[in-house]
């Protein structure tokens, strides 16, 4: 997967690869091929190989062995969350006041324990699953953690920071950001998962080998996308794939929210799809919901191209993704001629949207493994602790987690 300047310049002279299935839509592209951009000669696609190019040559490995086994590659993630910490430490006071964001947890004498109200229970339980495995090689501690989806600590007008982890946030805020619940349970509920999307590990198998069941030739070269208009920012897509139903198949689904059609964009809902009927496309796109969106992960498992669109959101492991290594970035609120535009690129330069999928896919199956969430989770509360600036004393209130014996099968 070396992609140097030749490789490129080969590439960008090179047909894109039409399967049986999708003739129309490669027709599509390649009458625009043949008319106007024969050899990406345009500024648009000269900029998009130069990026994909500079990207390519720079990128180095995030961990000196393949198997990263100090899961190296999301490290800078915590010390940048806590960095403003080591500045003005956390008091007890802090913990106390930060309750009012989240659940209080508490790791005492190797144990863990939680106020017995927990606003989502299966968030708290696919939280406490990792928390359970580290809690014996963990001093001890009070902390905070917002169950919601939104981030609850502005960075813009806080003087002193409060302590509170979060699943997810952008820039302007100074949460903690901790691996997902929905790595074990307490994701969203669709039909196909009618307790919520969760089992990270049972999902990477199930969907990786669906990817292997279609791969990159086999693939239909076309757009994806089905999920909820949490967002208007995916309107675009789904309008865009309304007058072009070659280039892209997206729609919206109903989620618990939907009142009318308003909510599906004045069409009716689409069926909800698994995960695995995602990886027959070619290009899968990823879109903000609330905050981000739990679909990012699955996506790269396909080994189809995934199209991230805008930047601002983030969970724990997006900073070690590369965009035009591993995806290929959108700016957010794509018009829909820009989405036609991109779309249009990689059907024309297959071999380059293959190589990006294929890096995607390899990035998160490899470092997105269950041992690199406990392992972050780890590194991320015992280097948290260590900025408690108070003795951690028992507290009769909070009660004992302990494991499920559910949590004991393997699936
Ligand atoms: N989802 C799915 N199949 C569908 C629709 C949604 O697997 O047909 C998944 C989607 O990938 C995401 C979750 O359900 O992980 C919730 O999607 P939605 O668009 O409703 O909300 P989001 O969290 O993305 O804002």
């Amino acid at each position: 997967l070396n992609i140097t300047a030749e490789t490129i310049q080969q590439d960008v002279t090179s047909k894109g690869m039409c399967t049986e299935e999708t003739a129309n839509g490669c027709e599509d592209s390649s009458k625009a091929e043949s008319t106007t951009n024969n050899r990406n000669d345009d500024a648009a696609s000269q900029r998009i190989v130069s990026k994909i190019e500079k990207t390519w040559v720079k990128y180095k490995s995030c961990s000196a062995e393949p198997q990263d086994p100090k899961c190296e590659c999301h490290q800078k993630v915590w010390q940048k969350d806590l960095e403003v910490f080591q500045k003005q430490s956390i008091t007890k006071q802090n913990i106390k006041d930060a309750t009012k964001f989240g659940t209080l947890y508490k790791i005492f004498n190797q144990k863990l324990y939680r106020t017995a109200d927990c606003f989502f229970p299966a968030r708290c339980e696919g939280i406490e699953y990792f928390l359970l495995k580290i809690a014996p090689s963990l001093p001890n501690m009070d902390f905070v953690v917002n169950t919601r989806d939104y981030p609850q600590v502005s960075g813009r007008f806080a003087r002193d920071v409060l302590p509170v982890f979060s699943f997810s946030k952008t820039s302007d805020y100074r949460d903690i950001m901790y691996p997902a619940w929905t790595f074990w349970a307490g994701g969203p509920a669709i039909k196909l998962f009618p307790t919520g999307i969760g089992r990270w590990d049972i999902q990477r198998e199930k969907i990786n080998k669906a990817g292997l069941e279609f791969p990159w030739e086999k693939k239909i070269a076309k757009g994806f996308f089905r999920g909820s208009r949490t967002s208007h920012e995916r309107d675009s897509l789904v309008l865009l794939s309304r007058s072009n139903p070659n280039l892209i198949d997206a729609a919206y689904t109903k989620n618990q929210a939907w009142k009318s059609l308003k909510d599906t964009l004045d069409e009716e809902p689409a069926q909800e799809v698994s995960f695995e009927y995602h990886c027959q496309f070619k290009y899968l796109f990823n879109f903000r919901g609330v905050a981000a969106s739990f679909r990012f992960k699955h996506l790269f498992l396909c080994r189809s191209l995934v199209f991230h669109v805008g930047n601002e959101w983030l969970e724990f492991f997006y900073p070690a993704l590369k965009p035009w290594k591993h995806y290929v970035p959108l700016d957010k609120n794509p018009s829909q001629s820009e989405i036609k535009e991109i779309m249009e690129f990689f059907r024309r330069n297959d071999d380059l949207a293959k190589n990006i999928a294929e890096a995607g896919y390899e990035f998160i199956w490899h470092h997105l493994r269950m041992e690199d969430i406990e392992c972050y989770w780890k590194h991320l509360m015992t280097n948290y602790s260590k900025l408690l600036k108070y003795e951690v004393v028992e507290d009769k209130s909070l009660i004992e987690i302990k494991e499920k014996k559910s949590n004991n099968q393997k699936r």
